[in-house]
C-alpha cells in the first residue's frame, strides 16, 4: 500500500518514527493509502529547514517573492483537475466541488501576488524637526499551519502563500485523515521556484501537533479545525509565546422571513446545507423561520433535499459525496436518532442510504429535521454532516437572540425582501461572516476570513489584510542625519518634537 510521506526540506521522507495511519477512499469504504505520523523528531527536521530557509528568504527581494508567487499561481492553475481529484478521493466530496475548494485557495494566491503593494510601509517627512519616521513590516521566521480534513487544499492555503510572500518559511502539518494533495502542492512550489525548506509538511495526529506548539523554533501557528481543539492550540501556543490564530467549529444558522422569495430560500438552503455533505465551516445547519414563513419554506425544503443526487464524487452525476469516515457516518445518524426521540420531525430521512456498487461506501443521505427546539442535541451539536434543522421562531427579535445565544458566531445568513430587516440583523448579529440572501458568506481573499465566540480564538483573522498581519511585525524608525542640523536640541528630558 503507497506510503503518503512527508514534504521536509525539498523532498519526501518517510521519517523515523515508524507510526502508519489509514487513509480511506469514503466512497468506496476501503483504505487506499498509509499515511507517515511524525513526531518530535520529523517536526524538528522541518523546522530546521525552515529555520535554515529563511536566512536567504526572509532577505529575499519583494520582486523575487512575487515571480516565484505568481509562478505558483499558474502552477496550481494548470494543476486544479489533479489536485481536485486527489481532494474528491480522500474527501468524498465530488469532482466539481473540489475544483471549486482549489479555486479559492487560488483565490489567496493571487491575493498575495500583490505583496509588495500589501506590504508598503508609511513615512512621516519631517516628524519633528529634521526628523522623520517610518514604519514598515517584517516576517516573524517559522509560522506553522495545522488544518482540518474538510478542506484539505483551500484551508493550508489560506495561510502558507500569505506566510511565503511576507518573507516566512512554513510547516504544514495537513489532516492525517485526506493527506496527499499537500504532496502535489509541495512539489508545485518547488517547481514555481521556492528554495527548498521554504516550504515543508509534516503528516500526523497529535504528535506532531503537540511537537510544533513545543518547538522553540516555532513563531506563530494557524489552526483551523473543531473548537475543542481549537481552544487547545490557542492556550498551548500563548503559554509557549507564540503567536496564534484559531479558528474554531460552527452551527451557521439562516434566518427564513415571512416576505423572503421562499423558492429561492429553499434552493439555496439546500445547496448550503448538502453541499459537501455539509463537511464545511460555513454550511448552514439550522434554519431559523420567522412567522409565517416555515409553513410555505418545508415542502419546498422537502422536496428540494429528497431529490439531491448522493453518489462518488467520481460520478459527474453526483451532487453530494460521501462523510469522511465511518464513525463520522456513525455520528450524525446517531444525533438525527436523538433529534427523532427528542421529538424532532424527520421530514427528510438520510439514514442507512445504500448507493448501488458502492454499499461499503460512508454515505449518509441529505436530511431535514422539522419542529427542532434548541435544547435539542441536534441544535446544540455541530454535526458536520447533511442534515438541516429547521428551529421556528415567532418574529426577527427571537430569531436575532436565537444566533446571539449560541456559543459559535462564523457564519450567518438572513434571507428577506427587507433592506430595513436585512440592515438591523447586520449590525445586531454576533457573528463574524454575514450573508444577505446569500447563503455561504465566505469573504472574498482580499478581505479577511473569521468567526466570533468560539468560532475563533486569537485576535486575527485569515488571508486578506489580518493575514498579512499576523504573518509580519512591525518596525517603526525615527531617523535624523545630525550634518543636517545643529545637535544642540540635546537634552535629558523625554523627547517631544520640535
Ligand atoms: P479537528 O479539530 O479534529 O482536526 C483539525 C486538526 O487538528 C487536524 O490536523 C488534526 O490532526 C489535529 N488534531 C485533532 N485532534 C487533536 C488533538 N487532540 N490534539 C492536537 N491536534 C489534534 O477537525 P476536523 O474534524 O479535521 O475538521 C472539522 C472541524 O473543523 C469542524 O469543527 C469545522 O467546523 C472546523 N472548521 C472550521 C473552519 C473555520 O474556518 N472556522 C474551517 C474548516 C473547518
Amino acid at each position: 500500500m503507497a506510503l503518503v510521506e512527508h514534504w521536509i526540506g525539498g523532498g519526501f521522507t518517510a521519517g523515523t518514527s515508524g507510526r502508519r495511519g489509514p487513509v480511506f477512499n469514503p466512497a468506496t469504504g476501503r483504505q487506499q493509502h498509509e499515511v507517515a505520523l511524525g513526531g518530535a523528531a520529523e517536526v524538528d527536521a522541518a523546522v530546521s529547514a525552515a529555520t535554515e530557509a529563511f536566512e536567504q528568504w526572509g532577505q529575499a527581494s519583494l520582486s523575487r517573492r512575487t515571480k516565484v508567487l505568481f509562478a505558483f499561481r499558474e502552477l496550481v492553475n494548470a494543476n486544479i483537475g489533479r489536485l481536485a481529484e486527489i481532494v474528491s478521493d480522500e474527501h468524498g466530496k465530488v469532482l466539481s466541488d473540489a475544483a471549486g475548494e482549489v479555486q479559492r485557495g487560488l483565490e489567496v494566491i493571487e491575493f498575495a501576488c500583490g505583496i509588495p503593494q500589501l506590504l508598503k510601509g508609511s513615512f512621516s517627512d519631517q516628524a519633528s524637526t529634521g526628523v522623520d519616521v517610518f514604519g514598515f513590516r517584517e516576517p516573524l521566521g517559522v509560522c506553522a499551519g495545522i488544518t482540518p480534513f474538510n478542506f484539505p487544499a483551500m484551508v493550508p492555503m489560506w495561510m502558507h502563500p500569505v506566510a511565503i510572500a511576507c518573507g516566512n518559511t512554513f510547516v504544514l502539518k495537513p489532516s492525517e485523515r485526506d493527506p496527499s494533495v499537500s504532496g502535489l502542492v509541495a512539489s508545485l512550489w518547488q517547481q514555481a521556484g521556492l528554495p527548498d525548506g521554504v516550504f515543508n509538511v509534516v503528516h500526523g495526529d497529535k504528535a506532531a501537533v503537540d511537537a510544533i506548539l513545543g518547538h522553540p523554533g516555532v513563531a506563530a501557528v494557524s489552526f483551523v479545525g473543531s473548537t475543542p481543539i481549537a481552544r487547545y492550540i490557542h492556550e498551548r501556543a500563548t503559554a509557549t509565546g507564540k503567536r496564534v490564530q484559531a479558528l474554531g467549529g460552527a452551527k451557521n444558522h439562516a434566518v427564513i422571513m415571512p416576505d423572503a422569495d421562499l423558492s429561492f430560500a429553499a434552493a439555496q438552503l439546500s445547496a448550503a446545507a448538502f453541499g459537501s455533505a455539509g463537511e464545511r465551516c460555513m454550511a448552514i445547519s439550522a434554519a431559523v423561520a420567522v412567522g409565517p414563513a416555515a409553513e410555505a419554506l418545508m415542502p419546498v425544503l422537502a422536496q428540494q433535499a429528497a431529490t439531491v443526487v448522493v453518489g462518488p464524487g467520481r460520478d459527474p452525476r453526483s451532487e453530494m459525496g460521501p462523510v469522511v469516515t465511518a464513525g463520522a457516518k456513525q455520528r450524525i445518524e446517531g444525533l438525527i436518532d436523538s433529534g427523532e426521540s427528542q421529538g424532532a420531525k424527520v421530514l427528510v430521512d438520510g439514514r442507512g442510504l445504500r448507493v448501488a456498487g458502492h454499499e461499503d461506501g460512508f454515505f449518509v443521505g441529505p436530511t431535514v429535521l422539522d419542529q427542532v427546539r434548541p435544547e435539542m442535541a441536534v441544535y446544540t451539536e455541530e454535526i458536520f454532516g447533511p442534515v438541516l434543522s429547521v428551529v421556528r421562531a415567532a418574529g426577527v427579535d427571537e430569531a436575532i437572540a436565537l444566533i446571539n445565544s449560541n456559543p459559535y458566531g462564523n457564519g450567518t445568513a438572513i434571507f428577506t425582501g427587507s433592506g430595513a430587516a436585512a440592515r438591523r440583523f447586520q449590525r445586531e448579529v454576533h457573528v463574524g461572516m454575514i450573508g444577505i440572501n446569500v447563503p455561504i458568506p465566505v469573504p472574498m481573499a482580499y478581505y479577511s476570513f473569521g468567526g466570533w465566540k468560539d468560532s475563533l480564538f486569537g485576535a486575527h483573522h485569515i488571508h486578506g489584510p489580518e493575514g498579512v498581519a499576523f504573518y509580519t511585525r512591525g518596525k517603526v524608525v525615527t531617523s535624523r542625519w545630525p550634518a543636517q542640523q545643529s545637535m544642540s536640541d540635546a537634552s535629558l528630558h523625554f523627547p517631544t518634537a520640535t
